[in-house]
């Protein structure tokens, strides 16, 4: 089936002063951006798109499926003490559990204008074929696009920090160590028949690898992840450098930093993206610009756990390629990629006081859109509103209160608009969300849901709670301490010293 979108302007790489056009879908892909008014034929759908801006649908280059079910679980949580909750938080997950999860997620990226996105889907004690794929099949379900990644260590929180065991009271001490992960090779085969017997279409959600932050994985298990990776022709994803007590482990643990430790296990490619990379130094920098990597830019999250600010325009100019995140619910709340990519232009006001140095509204929508698509290695067919990309569209409304008056469209989209503008989300030229509302989604069963479950986990998992919260002063003590320790980066923003 044909369809003609008319009457609509379009903002999309290459075309952002949001002029006129018309588009013509062939079937789930864009065949033609037409002049405005061009004639077409008699055997085409026509959709009305007069005061309606296009844009690609935005891309989420970081986030977590599991942690859908956390939105508003915590407040003064440093990265550490929410990686130290885990147990907790991410514990008794069954597949019907995480399917919930990533199904809540994905209806919130699609009704805020996402049509992808790049998921770490914890499956932590072990990836499991199950879970990987109850997260996949939920995008599936709702009809996004996914790179689902399980997300894995064999090392665990308290092993990985240097000394924070030791740092124990004995009690606690036993508690901590008596905790194990799963060995390498054990997560290494489950991956491998993951991704062979991968039963979805490739173009809608893929595989990758996540082996989490460098110190929680072996080098054995890193160099794994990379082969199977490369064998396969998949994405590698990793948290690096994201707190600057993950900075300071680097040279303890490797004598170098995280990025110069992945350098030098091959890790560093095109396919592989680096999230959050707050604490890069210029060689970081150049050396995940030379390998072809790219960067999950999660300003949002970087807020909330107190993590710093990524030198994104920095990284950009080097030639790093950067997409935005919104990271999981547990440190964003939320998933609405139009907030992250604003928190990402103004965050970088306040790095320096020359807005030649600044993060532009062009380069913020950049992000969000096609340099997301080539983080997810989804380059060739999203990301873009041209011909050849799948019709992957969000239609804003312009008579909504965010356009009006219309001045500048992009200064619309990065600085206002927060997705109570949108009127309608295509994935494919399939419509799935018309008039703001997801189509097919009952909320208040969706609700009553994920309540239901939500009173179930926080029951089974009183105990394993109770722990972290006793080992959780301990935790934030040692950390912060060695946050304290003078890091040598480059300067770029002297509240990042
Ligand atoms: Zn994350």
């Amino acid at each position: 089936m044909k369809q003609l979108i008319y009457g609509g302007r379009l903002l999309t790489a290459g075309r952002l002063d949001g002029g006129h056009a018309d588009i013509l879908i062939d079937g789930d892909t864009i065949a033609a951006v037409l002049p405005p008014g061009e004639k077409v034929g008699d055997d085409v759908k026509r959709v009305d798109a007069r005061d309606r801006l296009l844009i690609p649908g935005l891309v989420n280059s970081h986030t977590h499926a599991p942690a859908a079910l956390n939105r508003g679980i915590a407040d003064g949580w440093s990265l550490e003490l929410l990686l130290n909750a885990y147990p907790w938080t991410g514990g008794n997950r069954g597949t019907e559990v995480k399917y919930l999860s990533a199904r809540i997620g994905a209806i919130e990226m699609l009704r805020k204008g996402c049509t992808a996105c790049y998921d770490m889907a914890a499956e932590i004690p072990a990836p499991s074929a199950e879970g990987t794929y109850a997260v996949a099949r939920a995008y599936a379900d709702v009809g996004i696009r996914a790179v689902v990644a399980p997300m894995m260590a064999d090392t665990t929180f308290y092993r990985a920090i240097p000394g924070l065991i030791e740092a124990m009271p004995a009690p606690l001490r036993e508690k901590a160590e008596a905790m194990r992960a799963t060995p390498h090779d054990v997560s290494l085969a489950a991956c491998k028949d993951i991704v062979e017997n991968w039963p979805f279409d490739r173009d809608r959600q893929r595989p990758a690898l996540a082996p989490t932050i460098p110190h929680h994985c072996s080098d054995p298990f890193i160099c794994g992840c990379r082969d199977l990776a490369r064998a396969h022709g998949i994405g590698v994803q990793m948290h690096v450098s994201e707190s600057k007590t993950q900075a300071v482990v680097g040279p303890r643990k490797y004598g170098t930093t995280l990025v110069g430790h992945l350098h030098k296990l091959g890790m560093l490619g095109p396919n592989f993206t680096a999230a959050h990379a707050v604490w890069l130094d210029d060689d970081d920098m150049a050396r995940m610009a030379d390998a072809g990597a790219s960067v999950a830019h999660n300003p949002g999250s970087n807020l909330k756990l107190g993590s710093g600010l990524a030198a994104a325009r920095k990284m950009r100019d080097r030639g790093v390629n950067l997409g935005i995140g919104t990271d999981g619910c547990m440190s964003s709340d939320n998933q609405n990629v139009f907030e992250a990519m604003r928190i990402a232009a103004f965050v970088s006001r306040v790095q320096g006081p020359d807005p030649k140095a600044w993060f532009t509204a062009a380069e913020a929508f950049e992000a969000a859109t096609r340099g997301g698509a080539r983080a997810l290695g989804m380059e060739s067919l999203i990301g873009q509103i041209a011909p050849g990309f799948k019709a992957d569209i969000v239609f804003l409304d312009l008579t909504s209160i965010n356009y009006v008056p219309l001045n500048e469209p992009l200064y619309h989209v990065v600085f206002a608009e927060d997705g109570t503008g949108i009127d309608r989300v295509m994935v494919g030229g399939k419509v799935l969300v018309e008039g703001g509302k997801v189509l097919g989604v009952d909320m208040p069963k969706l609700a009553a849901e994920a309540n239901a479950t939500m009173a179930r986990l926080n029951e089974v998992n009183a105990s394993t709670r109770q722990l972290v919260e006793l080992l959780a002063p301990v935790v934030l003590d040692y950390c912060v301490g060695l946050a304290s320790e003078r890091y040598r980066v480059q300067r770029w923003c002297e509240q990042c010293s």
